[in-house]
This record gives C-alpha cells, structure tokens and sequence, in this order.
C-alpha cells in the first residue's frame, strides 16, 4: 500500500479539467492508497465552510467517498484555503492537520507543512499571514454574508498575483536557514512540502545528518503526485498515476 501526497491543486470552476482529474485520482487513490496527505491549496479559494459553490461540492463527495472506502485523508490547509474548518471536515471526511505536523514513513519521521511557513524572507507576507490567521478576526468574517466575502477574496486574490509579479523570485522561494530548523525542531530527516511550486527532492545535511526536502508541483503545469511505497518516494505526473 502506498502513502500519497499532493497540494497547490487550486481547484475551482474555472478549471473543470483539473476537477475532473481529481475525481478520476481520488477514486484511483481509493484502490492502492492507504493515506493521502493534502498539503494545503487544494482549493483556489474557500470563503467559509458555508460557502455553496457547486466545484467544492464536487470536490467534498470525492474526498468523502475516498475516506469512505478506508483511505486516511489528512488535509493542512494553505493560504488560499485556512478557512477550511470543522464543518468542511466532517462534510469530507478528511482529517485536519497542523502546520507542521508530523509523520512517520517507513519508521522515518517526516515533517509536512504547506511552505508558506518556510518563506521567511518575504517580511510582508508573514505580516499578512499572521494577520489573516487571527482567530478573532477569521470569526468576524466568517459572520460577515457570503456575498461579501467572495467580493473581498477576489479582490486579494488580484492585489497578491500584483504583488507576486513585483517581488524578487528568491524572496518567494524558502529560505535554507528555516528547513534546516524546522527538521532540526521535529528531529525529522524528512520534510515535504508545496506552495513554491517548484517541484524537486533536495538533499540536505543537517547537524551531520542527510536529510531531504520533497517540494510537491502545483496542478497548473506538473500535476504532481508524490507516492511513498516500499520505503521509497517517486513522483508522477496525475495521468502515469491513473494510467493501468
Ligand atoms: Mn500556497
């Protein structure tokens, strides 16, 4: 049986293919899949676990059917999607996960966190994150009409893609410094994570000790899936996962 990783899918209306590719994986996970870990992102937006969009819809019974048929989801939210709550979990299925959270694969212990976390450089957004993740304030939009919310989030959606065109690509990368202290924190020799979008396995020493970061590929471009079976870990592309 495999363990599966996957983020960055940006799920929404406005990719029906990408939707379909999730049905068809989610049902293809349920056969040879004892866990998948969804690392954040796996959907372009989400307003509150009230939201009626017809895509989410779509989405939630997939992952449902998946946990249905014995599969362990574990889902950390990203920074499109924070605002997955408890509703949204017993609607899926899925498990919520901290950022970070820890696994063990194969008696290795791996750290998962979405990346946003190891972007330390990028000083303005960290700012941003830990304002948008007030508890106190998530409840007082959360209160706030659907309508309302889905006119701010398009708006900082447009007002990031801006400021992401302006910001040095270093900047938007993670910083060394951070990976290495966070495998360092967790004891982990392992760390896997998305958001860069920028796909590779990196190996890294550590105090002396080999390490690896595996950054999952978003599903614009890479439709990436990472397997983890018989101790080791491949990536595929969605559609050599689905092929027979
Ligand atoms: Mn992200």
């Amino acid at each position: 049986m495999a363990t599966l990783f996957v983020s960055d899918l940006h799920l929404s209306a406005a990719r029906p293919d990408k939707l379909e590719l999730f049905r068809a994986f989610a049902a293809r996970a349920a056969t040879c899949a004892d866990a998948l870990y969804i690392l954040g992102d796996l959907f372009e937006v989400w307003i509150g676990d009230d939201d009626d969009d017809a895509t989410h819809r779509l989405v939630l019974e997939a992952l449902a059917a998946l946990s249905a048929s014995g599969v362990t989801v574990g889902f950390m939210p990203g920074n499109r999607d924070f605002l997955c709550g408890a509703a949204f979990a017993a609607r899926s299925g899925v498990n919520l996960l901290p950022d970070f959270a820890i696994i063990e694969l194969a008696g290795e212990r791996a750290v998962l966190t979405h990346g946003d976390l190891l972007c330390t450089q990028d000083l303005k957004y960290q700012r941003f994150r830990r304002i948008v993740r007030n508890p106190l304030l998530q409840r007082g939009f959360l209160a706030t009409p659907l309508g309302w919310r889905r006119r701010i989030a398009s708006g900082t959606q447009s007002r990031t893609r801006a400021s992401m065109a302006r910001k040095p690509e270093h900047i938007m990368d993670v910083e060394p410094a951070a990976v290495c202290t966070v495998l360092r924190e967790h004891d982990a020799t392992l760390l896997i994570h998305g958001h860069t979008h920028r796909p590779g396995l990196h190996e890294i020493v550590v105090d002396g000790q080999h390490c690896r970061r595996l950054v999952l590929g978003d599903w614009y471009e890479q439709d990436d899936v990472a397997i983890h079976a018989d101790g080791t870990l491949t990536r595929l592309r969605i559609a050599e996962f689905l092929a027979p």
